[in-house]
């Protein structure tokens, strides 16, 4: 059984005209996913993130190597709209994927161009604005919501479709903190149902909220591992102009100035039960 996403020996290069050819984003480029996978994918800007996200639903296609979702490749035209119906993506700007002038006619749009049966519309419609939090909001107008409330809205357009997996495209980037968390919490409690979620960001403290981490940097795999293996790696990370959480960051602080705790605590609570267990030693 092969892996729910799985790029075998990727080569991919955007196309610049007709006779130039630009530098490869990934090259030799291998990842597996499984499925029910909470996977963050984390690199500064311009590492390749948004390009394995786009990769992973056929928006774009390999120029060597194979991307297999479920099974199926996605170079193969007749099977795109499987593929797209298996993995949804969220994109960076909830303003460009709202597209109706009313909540509930935007989470209708993905299900309706499928081709789903009126009545199973308005059943999915309602539940996907439940399970996003927005279902009070379904005859409000769009640009009267505030930016989270604008995520969680495309959020239930995905949903509607009943996608197998959602890639979160730095789908954080332009909300404030509240809107940040709002969406990360959507995306957790869809992972616990047993989504296949892939969430790309260049947050620290988000990328410590899944269960895999992928570091990237100029197309390339620089580490892969629970949230502790990967930020452990301080230097590696350095490196690739990448940072430790801001828990980390106090931990390590505090191990310098003499406290006998984990430098590497991720969590508030690590850190606090790091600090008690020190002050009573
Ligand atoms: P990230 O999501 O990590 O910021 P991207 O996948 O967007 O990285 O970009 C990887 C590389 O591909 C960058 O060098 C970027 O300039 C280039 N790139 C991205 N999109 C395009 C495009 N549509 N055409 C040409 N080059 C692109």
């Amino acid at each position: 059984m092969s892996s729910f996403i799985e790029f075998e020996n990727v080569t991919f290069a955007y196309s610049a005209g007709e006779e130039e050819k630009t530098a490869n984003v990934l090259e030799n480029f291998s990842l597996s996913i499984e499925k029910g996978e909470f996977v963050a994918i984390l690199g500064h800007n311009g590492s390749g993130k948004s390009t394995v996200a786009k990769l992973c639903n056929g928006i774009e296609v390999p120029q060597t190597g194979k991307v297999l979702v479920d099974g199926i490749d996605t170079a193969d035209e007749e099977r795109i709209f499987d593929i797209r119906r298996k993995v949804g993506m969220v994109f960076q700007n909830p303003d460009n994927q709202l597209v109706a002038t009313i909540v509930e006619d935007d989470v209708a749009f993905g299900p309706e161009n499928l081709g789903v049966d009126p009545a199973e519309i308005r059943v999915r419609v309602d539940n996907a604005l439940k399970s996003v939090g927005m279902f009070d909001f379904r005859l409000f107008e769009p640009h009267k919501l505030s930016g989270g409330q604008k995520q969680r809205v495309a959020i239930a357009g995905i949903l509607a479709m009943e996608p197998e997996c959602i890639i979160f495209d730095e789908s954080t980037a332009m909300l404030d903190p509240k809107g940040r968390q709002e969406v990360m919490e959507t995306a957790k409690a869809f992972h616990k149902k047993g989504m296949t979620i892939v969430f790309i960001t260049h947050f620290m403290d988000e990328a410590v909220q899944a269960e895999r981490v992928i570091a990237m940097d100029r197309g390339r795999i620089i580490l892969d591992g629970t949230p502790k293996e990967v930020f452990s790696e301080r230097d590696v990370l350095k490196k690739a102009k990448l940072d430790v959480p801001e828990i980390s960051k106090l931990a390590k602080t505090l191990k310098i100035d003499g406290f006998a705790i984990d430098e590497n605590a991720l969590t508030v609570e690590e850190l606090t039960s790091g600090i008690i267990s020190a002050l009573q030693s």
